[in-house]
Order: C-alpha cells, then sequence, then structure tokens
C-alpha cells in the first residue's frame, strides 16, 4: 500500500471497505487519466465490515422490488461471479435453502418466491420436502426455497484484488490514514487527515460504520444515524460439518433487514452459524464488551434509538439470549437443521458489526442510501447485500460522482 497521501487528486475517495474500492476501480475505468486516490483509516484494507461478513453472494430474493437493493444484489452478483472467474478467484456457487418451519411463515415464504421471481433471481424454485432432504440431508422443516445461484467468496480476497487492479491502473491506496474533516469552497474539497490535508476535485465517501459523522462534517443532514449491531457466530466443531453442504436459512423477520441466524459452509470449508443481530456500544465492537464512550452516546442520544428499541423490544431481548446462551442459539437453528445438537458446535472467533443507519423515527432504513454534499458523494447505509452488490452499487455512485460535474 502507499505510505503518504499526496497533496492532491482529482477524485478521493475515503474508505477501503469492498464499496469503496469498487467504487475507486469504477471511477478509474470511467476517467483513465485522472488521479484517483483512496484513503483508509485502518492499518489494513477490508478490515470492517468487509472482512467480517459471512461472506455470502446472495442472489436478490428479499429485497423489495424496484428498490436499489433488489436491482444491484442481482446484477452485482453476476457481475461478482464473473470477475472472480476472470481474476481466478474462488467463488464456489454452492447454493442455498430457506426453510419455513411454522405455519405462519408459509405465506411470508411465498412473499420471498414472489419477490424473487420480480427481482429476476435465477433458478428460483419451490421445492418439496423430499428435494430438500436431496440437497441438504439435514435439514427439516414444512416448505422451502431453493436459490442455486447463491454462493460463498471471500470478499477481503475480492477487495484485494479490487485495490491491486487500481494501483495497476496509477490510482493510491493509503491506509493508516483517518480523514478527520472536509471542507468545500471554490470547486473544491479539502480533505484533512492527520498527516495534513488533501485538496479533491470531487470526494466519495464510504466509510461504512462511520458514515454519518464524515457526512455531518461535509454539511448533510444527520439522518439517518449509523447504529452498530454487533453479529455472532459459533461453528461447527471438526467432524461435524458434514451437517451442512452449502447454506441453510429461515424465513426472516420481514419487519427487518437481518436475514436471521442461517448455516453457511464458508470458502474455506468451516460451517459457521449466526449472525446475531445484537444492539452495541462501539462501532467496531469485534469484542462484546467493547465500548466506545462516544459511539454509545451517539447512539443513545439519537431521537430514533429508543423508537427503535420500544418497537423491537422482543427481539432486542432474543437477541441478548442467543448473545449470552449457546443453547438459545442452536435451539433457534435447530428448527431448521433438526439433528443440530450442543455438542456440535463452539464458539467463532468470527464477528461482524453492522452499520444500520436508523432514521430519526425509529425505522431500520432499508434501502442502499446514497447522498451529495458540495463536491462530494455519501453513502449513507450500505449493509448486506452491499459486499454482493459492489460492482453493480459502484456503477450507481460513480453516476452520482460524475453528475457532480
Ligand atoms: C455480520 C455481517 C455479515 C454480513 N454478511 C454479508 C454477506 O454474507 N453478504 C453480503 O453481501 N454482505 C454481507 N454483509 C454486509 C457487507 O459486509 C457490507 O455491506 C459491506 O462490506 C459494506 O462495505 P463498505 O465498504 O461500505 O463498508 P466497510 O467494509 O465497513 O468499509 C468502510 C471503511 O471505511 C473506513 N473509514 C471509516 N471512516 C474513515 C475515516 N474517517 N477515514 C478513513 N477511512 C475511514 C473504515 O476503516 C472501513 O475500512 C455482512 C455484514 C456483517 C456485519
Amino acid at each position: 500500500m502507499d505510505q503518504r497521501p499526496p497533496a492532491g487528486c482529482d477524485i478521493c475517495v475515503v474508505g477501503a471497505g469492498i464499496v469503496g474500492l469498487a467504487t475507486a476501480r469504477e471511477l478509474q475505468r470511467r476517467h483513465p487519466g485522472a488521479s484517483i486516490v483512496v484513503l483508509e483509516g485502518a492499518e489494513r484494507i477490508a478490515s470492517h465490515q468487509s472482512g467480517h461478513s459471512s461472506g455470502v453472494i446472495h442472489a436478490g430474493i428479499y429485497y423489495a422490488p424496484g428498490s436499489l437493493k433488489a436491482s444491484l444484489c442481482v446484477e452485482g452478483a453476476a457481475r461478482l461471479y464473473d470477475y472472480c472467474a476472470e481474476r481466478g478467484i474462488d467463488a464456489r456457487r454452492d447454493g442455498k435453502v430457506i426453510v419455513a418451519t411454522r405455519e405462519d411463515e408459509l405465506p411470508r415464504l411465498d412473499e420471498l418466491e414472489r419477490r424473487g421471481r420480480a427481482n429476476g433471481v435465477p433458478g428460483l424454485e419451490r421445492i418439496d420436502l423430499e428435494r430438500l432432504r436431496e440437497i441438504e440431508p439435514h435439514a427439516g422443516g414444512i416448505a422451502a426455497l431453493h436459490s442455486p445461484n447463491t454462493g460463498v467468496v471471500d470478499f477481503p480476497t475480492v477487495a484485494a484484488s479490487l485495490a491491486s487492479e487500481l494501483r495497476s491502473g496509477g490510482g493510491k491506496v493509503v491506509t493508516g490514514c483517518a480523514v478527520n474533516d472536509l471542507r468545500s469552497g471554490g470547486g473544491r474539497i479539502a480533505i484533512e487527515h492527520p498527516g495534513g490535508s488533501l485538496d479533491a476535485g470531487r470526494a466519495v465517501l464510504c466509510a461504512g460504520p462511520w458514515a454519518d459523522r464524515l457526512a455531518v462534517l461535509a454539511g448533510a443532514d444527520p439522518d439517518p444515524r449509523i447504529v452498530p449491531f454487533r453479529g455472532a457466530y459459533l461453528r461447527l466443531r471438526p467432524g461435524r460439518e458434514d451437517l451442512v453442504r452449502a447454506n441453510i436459512y429461515p424465513v426472516p423477520d420481514p419487519d427487518l433487514p437481518f436475514l436471521g441466524m442461517h448455516l453457511t459452509r464458508t470458502p474455506q470449508d468451516e460451517v459457521l452459524l449466526g449472525p446475531t443481530a445484537l444492539f452495541v456500544g462501539a462501532r467496531d465492537a469485534y469484542r462484546l464488551r467493547r465500548v466506545v464512550p462516544r459511539d454509545l452516546a451517539q447512539s443513545l442520544a439519537w431521537p430514533g434509538t429508543p423508537r427503535m428499541m420500544r418497537r423491537f423490544w422482543r427481539t432486542g431481548l432474543t437477541e441478548m439470549r442467543h448473545a449470552i446462551s449457546m443453547r438459545s442459539f442452536v435451539a433457534e437453528c435447530r428448527r431448521y437443521v433438526p439433528d443440530l445438537q450442543l455438542g456440535d458446535v463452539e464458539r467463532s472467533v468470527h464477528s461482524g458489526v453492522r452499520a444500520q443507519a436508523i432514521a430519526r423515527d425509529g425505522s431500520l432504513v432499508d434501502d442502499f442510501v446514497v447522498s451529495e454534499t458540495e463536491r462530494a458523494v455519501h453513502v449513507r447505509n450500505a449493509p448486506s447485500p452491499a459486499a454482493t452488490s459492489s460492482l453493480a452499487l459502484a456503477e450507481v455512485i460513480a453516476d452520482r460522482v460524475d453528475a457532480l460535474g
């Protein structure tokens, strides 16, 4: 990686997660002569959400037809498979099943099927229990969907490949350089960092968990605010991984943007169970007890947080139970993998923190959100499936950057 940021460039991207890197690459493809610099606060690229995900290439089933998530996930997955094939990155199209286990989940499974078809998800089909058992011998339920186009990939490897392409094209990626202020004027934007200031023609802020802070520094509305939700995982013990061939998902709660605790065979052939979704006190709470006073204070002071908590207190209690009790975590997963026993799992070191935007009215912002301030484009909400969608989302962001003039 490059050691020092230059004094100026045409376009500066802040954040070397998968969205920032895909955007920088897209802008370089469109403007081959432009100088493009990515500034990353952490010492490594993909240190936050992009390096802490489930690694699933989503097919595009869940998202409201017409939303950015729906179109960009379907298109992004197709682009990602092509990109991985071109660059020699292992992306395994293993497929997944979504299993309904209770009568009240059947209308929701119907709705997922309808959405998947409306979104153009390739190969999606309703399957009977015999077929479910052929695909996943240890899964059980009363109805299921099969999505053969779902897969897994190591997103940090994809991010590293994007960064390497960018640098081969003359772009720079500077790590260990946290942006602390933004000032625009005279058709330029000054990006302040501990080593000085970078003068850019345009800026793109892809700061994931810290996106709202940079947007506010640039003069944007504080609504929506990022509130962190930690995802913890268990893993199947060595010797018990045969309980899951690929991906087994439950029918999710339609009021939440989270997909429920699933069982996923990673590209490294480890089987993860999770993630949970627990409100936490730090935007980088990879350990459960980590609290950053400023993060916690900002979450609690946001008017949307108590509104969200009043609405979802029952879900919050369930998530707390899953976070502290492996028994409760396993009992939830046993609904769709009945053979699963407490002795089959152990805690995984893998965890992630979702940067979920919460609106002032307490709603969890569902779709991707991209907005502008003077000379800057901000990605204000890019939760799952933004890693899957990154190559397609990058085009939408680059269009907005080009529209700045
Ligand atoms: C538990 C979990 C499971 C997930 N599973 C999936 C999945 O299976 N499939 C899927 O498609 N998606 C999944 N996601 C979502 C996916 O990981 C994210 O949508 C995606 O990684 C977002 O990428 P990003 O580049 O926007 O954010 P990030 O990867 O968080 O990157 C933002 C970057 O900005 C940097 N930054 C922030 N502030 C500054 C600053 N001031 N100066 C410089 N740099 C700064 C950060 O250090 C960070 O590197 C999951 C997420 C989580 C948390």
